[in-house]
Order: structure tokens, then sequence, then C-alpha cells
């Protein structure tokens, strides 16, 4: 990030995305409270050259030439530098809310329906930073680029990574010369993703791909291989170093260990849950299908006496024509949700012939717990919210008794929004405060649900789903 001298792009690479942190930038002194993170650095930034001053002298300057003119003050001195933002949809309104929070900033969020009236406003330069998202700038990019940028600042600029990818070539096509990339991927990790990043932000700075892959990447990876030579170790070390002095002046990295005295001590534990009765005896029908017989005895001689294995030979797919192999995956997968929650069985698959087998495989375990199938058609997920049926829903109603007696918040990810459903039922089934975020969640909302969670007394669990 700049310090004392112009910058005409760079990277600000922060470790696991957003921590927490006191900001670097002496000018514009914000709390150390700071709830925010990577965007906090930028608005620091951005406070500082637009010479915010973090009083009432900053609203004033930002009223209308005309009333500027009437106070007897000069608008030339306001005359304004545009800064552009662009981020994923998902964190575009934290974007707007941190820019609100730290300062006076004049904002402009191009997004969605009102994106025609603000285009216009922006061009009669009536703001000091615009925001928007990928989408909305692929769209308007003519209209944008028509306009003076003094810095493009991108967030989660890691979606840059691809060379003959749409957004790379949007990106390398905004007109302006500043360009700032934020990111919490570590790129280092993906050479070539790594130059294409640094080629949008700093153009030329690595040289073009060809010249990048020769000099620096092919003795770089010829190095970390085990049977590199010595040789070609130190040739490997040496073109690291060349890369990471070239790149010093542009890539700022931040790890967490920076801010480690202001986190809250974290402790990770993993806790095993065995299964319930009734998850055994699921888990126990399934095991014992033809299907899973045919799997286990698949490596045998065959019966033919061909001295083939089985699966090679008379014992290829099961009945419906499933092969060993695909029979093997689907299985697997059945025995996973089995063991996370009965209810998963009933979920939608990946795809359309996953869907087919789980509905047999289904129809055939089930035929022997005919209670739970009622109980599932009569009540929907009612019932199946009951601990009875999973061993994690066990050991969660714990954890969330204990928390909820603390007053304790807690944030309950799934991978599954199926099994988020069962998670809400239970909160229901429970009288459980929740809020739940997940890819339906539309963005607008996510803010005001996230801010209920931090500030409600009552809300005290938020169900959210990892994809
Ligand atoms: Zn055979």
């Amino acid at each position: 990030m700049p310090g004392d001298r112009p910058t005409c792009g760079s990277l600000l690479a922060a470790e696991s995305s957003r921590p927490a942190g006191r900001l670097p930038l002496a000018r514009w002194t914000l709390p150390s409270l700071s709830p925010a993170r990577t965007p906090a650095k930028v608005i620091s930034f951005l406070a500082a050259v637009l010479h915010k001053k973090g009083t009432r002298e900053d609203i004033e300057n930002n009223m209308p030439e005309f009333l500027l003119k009437s106070m007897k003050k000069d608008p030339s001195s306001t005359a304004r530098k545009m800064f552009l933002i662009v981020a994923p949809l998902s964190v575009l309104y934290n974007w707007k809310d941190e820019l609100d929070t730290w300062g006076y900033f004049r904002v402009i969020v191009l997004h969605g329906s009102k994106k025609d009236s603000e285009l216009i406003r922006l061009k009669q330069k009536r703001c000091e930073i615009a925001l928007t998202t990928y989408e909305t700038l692929r769209l308007c990019l003519e209209e944008l680029n028509s306009l003076e940028w003094s810095a493009v600042i991108v967030d989660e600029a890691h979606r840059i990574k691809n060379p003959k990818a749409r957004v790379t070539e949007v990106m390398k096509a905004v007109k302006c010369k500043v360009r700032i990339g934020l990111t919490g991927t570590i790129l280092q990790n993906n050479m070539k993703e790594l130059w294409c990043v640094m080629d949008w932000a700093v153009p030329g700075l690595l040289g073009s791909r060809i010249h990048f892959k020769k000099q620096f990447s092919d003795p770089v990876e010829h190095g970390q291989r085990h049977t590199a030579t010595k040789r070609e170790l130190a040739t490997g070390r040496k073109a690291m170093h060349r890369l990471a002095k070239k790149m010093s002046g542009w890539f700022l990295r931040r790890t967490k260990t920076l801010i480690k005295g202001q986190l809250p001590k974290k402790e990770d534990r993993m806790v095993y849950c065995s299964l319930t009765d009734f998850q055994k005896a699921v888990y126990q029908t399934v095991l014992e299908t033809e299907d899973v017989a045919l799997i286990l005895t698949s490596s045998q001689p065959c019966t033919c006496g061909s001295g083939q294995k089985r699966r090679k030979c008379c014992y290829k797919t099961n009945s419906q024509g499933d092969t060993v192999k695909t029979l093997c995956l689907s299985y697997l997968t059945v025995l996973q949700k089995v063991a996370n929650h009965v209810a998963l069985l009933q979920a939608a698959s990946t795809s359309k012939h996953q869907e087919t087998l789980t509905k047999r495989i289904c129809s055939q375990v089930f035929s022997r717990f005919p209670d739970f199938v009622q109980k599932s058609k009569d009540a929907a997920f009612e019932t199946l919210s009951d601990p009875k049926y999973s061993g994690k829903m066990k050991v969660l109603q714990q954890l969330l008794n204990h928390f909820r007696k603390h007053r304790d918040k807690v944030l309950l990810f799934s991978f599954s929004t199926k099994l988020l459903d069962v998670l809400q039922q239970y909160c229901m089934a429970s009288g459980l405060d929740y809020r739940r975020l997940d890819g339906s969640t539309k963005s607008e909302e996510r803010l005001k649900i996230v801010k209920e969670f931090n500030s409600s007394q009552d809300v005290n669990i938020c169900l959210v789903s990892t994809m």
C-alpha cells in the first residue's frame, strides 16, 4: 500500500480474509476497536488522499457547490478525486456500511435497478467513491471508462487469476493506471495465477507470460520437485529471490501475527460423535444390500473359474447395469450421509444418476423403517430434527444448551442447506431465536441479519451455509 510515494498499482494481501486490526495510516487514526479488516485499511487510505479530517468540516465539504459558495467556501478546494471500488455482491453493502461508519464520504452504489440513475449522478461527479460489482462493471464498462478515476480498488482480486477468463479481460480493460487489488487468498502457491493478478495490478511488471514462465515459474517449480538436483534447487531459490525482489514494491502481505494481540484467544476442538441406534440400523441395512455385497466381493476370483477378478468377469455390474466403480462412489456418499443425518438421503443429489440410485437405495433401506418414512412424510422435517436420528444432533443439542445458559453467540456452519433446514427446524422446535444466511439470502438482507445477530440480546444463533 502506498506510503509517501505515488503508486500505480499494488496488491494488498491479507491472511485469512478479514482479520480485525488497527490501521496503518497515521493521518486518519481510527479507534483500535475497529471491527474492520482489509476494507478498513483501504478506507483509511481513501480518507488520507481525500484529505478527510473526521470532523464536521468533512460534512460541510460534502455539500453541493452552490451551498459551498453561499458559505463563502471555495468549491474548487473540494474538486474531487473519484475512486472506484469493485467488490463481489456478497460484500458490496458491507463496503458501504464500513465507509459510512468510518468517514464522511460521498458514496454511490452502482448496482441493481437504480444503476442507470446512479450512473447519471456519477457522470456529474457527485461522489467521491463509487461502489460496484464485477457484473455491473462489465455491463457499464464503457460508461465507467469515460470517467476519470484516481484509482480502482478491487476486492477479492484473486478472481483475476485466469488470463483467459472474461472477468480478467474486463478488469484489464478498465482505464485506470492506479490499481489496487485486495485478496485473502495465498497467490504465491500458484505461479500462473500470481502472474495474472500482478499483471493486472502493475501491467508488465513481471514481463509477458512466456517470459515469466521461463524466468520464474519454471525454475521455481523445478526446484520444488522432490527429485530436484542441487543445481535445480539453487536455481529455484535464486528465481524465487528475484521474484520477491521484483514484487517487493507492489505486494504487501499482512499476516495475522501482526494483530495477534488484538484477537480473542482461539481454541479448536474436534468432537467425535457416535451414531445413534437408528443411524446404526440404517447403516447396517445399507451394508447388507446386494450392491454392497457386489462391491465387497469384487476383488475375489470369479465363480466361473476363469481366474479373473469378479469385477472384470461375470460380475461387472449389478442388475440395473451400474458398474462396481460407480456403485462404490455412490455408496460411500450414501454412508457419509447416513453418518451425518439420515434426512440427507432425501436431499437432491448432484447428478441425475446419483439421485435415481439414492432413491432406489432409500426405498430398499427404508422399507425396514416404515415408522421413519411415515413420520417424515407426515410432518416433513419436524420429526427429523429430533436428535435421536443423528449422533451429531445429540452432541449439538448439549452444546447449544450450554451456550444458551452462558448467553454466548453461536455461528453454526454446514456444507449442506438440507442439514440447515433440519437445524432450523430444531431451533424452531426448541424456541431458539435464530437467523440464517445461505445462498438464497439477498445481499441487502445479509447486512441486516449480521447486524441483528451482533446487536440483539435475543438472537444467539445464526445458521450459515459454507457454500
Ligand atoms: Zn466369470
